[in-house]
């Protein structure tokens, strides 16, 4: 088995956020071990994980049981028991594995697990949340912040961009934005400067989140 391998993950605490994840790196070809403290969690995703144990992870025997300090990269999903999370967090990274990945709640746990040396905190609720206001806000379809202040955004073509090459229509100088893909008819293409936008297009606009917001705004 290549359980325990370098390209294999352990996501512990199997709860919406975490199973979401483990299914989701099983669909795309990573071999999963998943941990819950729950038998009936654990139970139902027998045989959609490569592998699951139930098990209390705060407990340095089943982390020493499982080797998972042969795993690279360990997930620690535990949402609303931060002292769980904490716990576990801080044995994952005493036995040494490379890349702890920590779910947060907030902003205070979020430090400690810094402070802890965990070297990925993720906040799932509060990423969501600004996401979803972006959309909320404006005429976006989707919108993805892909580092602090720099934004990959969805929306239909404004109709006052149509039938003209992309090249004479000055986005990048007018709007500070570039249009990187279109989908037309169910296909996204790459975008290019002899590019003509048609109506119903959706386009992949990209830019700084305050230009992309703007160009948002002044095509809804
Ligand atoms: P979500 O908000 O993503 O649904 P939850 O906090 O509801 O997260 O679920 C977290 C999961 O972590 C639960 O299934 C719970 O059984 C599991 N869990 C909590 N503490 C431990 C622990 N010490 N060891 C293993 N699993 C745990």
């Amino acid at each position: 088995s290549t359980i325990g391998s370098a390209t294999s993950v352990a996501v512990i605490g199997l709860g919406r956020f975490g199973t979401a994840l483990a299914l989701e790196l099983m669909a795309h070809g990573t071999e999963v071990l998943g941990i819950d403290g729950d038998e009936q969690v654990v139970q139902a995703l027998n045989g959609e994980l490569t592998a699951v144990v139930a098990g209390d992870a705060t407990r340095p025997e089943l982390i020493e049981q499982l080797g998972l300090a042969d795993f690279d990269r360990v997930v620690v999903a535990i949402g609303t028991d931060v002292t769980a999370n904490i716990l576990t967090t801080s044995q994952l990274l005493r036995v040494g594995v490379k890349e702890v990945w920590a779910k947060a709640l907030d902003e205070r746990h979020a430090l400690i697990l810094h402070q802890l040396g965990v070297h990925h905190v993720v906040r799932p609720e509060a990423d969501m949340g600004r996401r979803v206001a972006h959309m909320v806000r404006g005429a976006l379809e989707d919108f993805i912040e892909i580092d602090a202040g720099y934004a990959a955004v969805r929306l239909e073509a404004p109709l006052d961009l149509l039938a003209v090459p992309l090249r004479e229509l000055g986005l990048q100088v007018k709007h500070g934005i570039g249009i990187g893909a279109v989908r037309r008819d169910g296909a996204w293409v790459i975008a290019n400067p002899e590019t003509r936008l048609e109506r119903g297009d959706i386009l992949l606009v990209h830019g700084t989140t305050a230009k992309v917001e703007a160009f948002a705004a002044s095509a809804a």
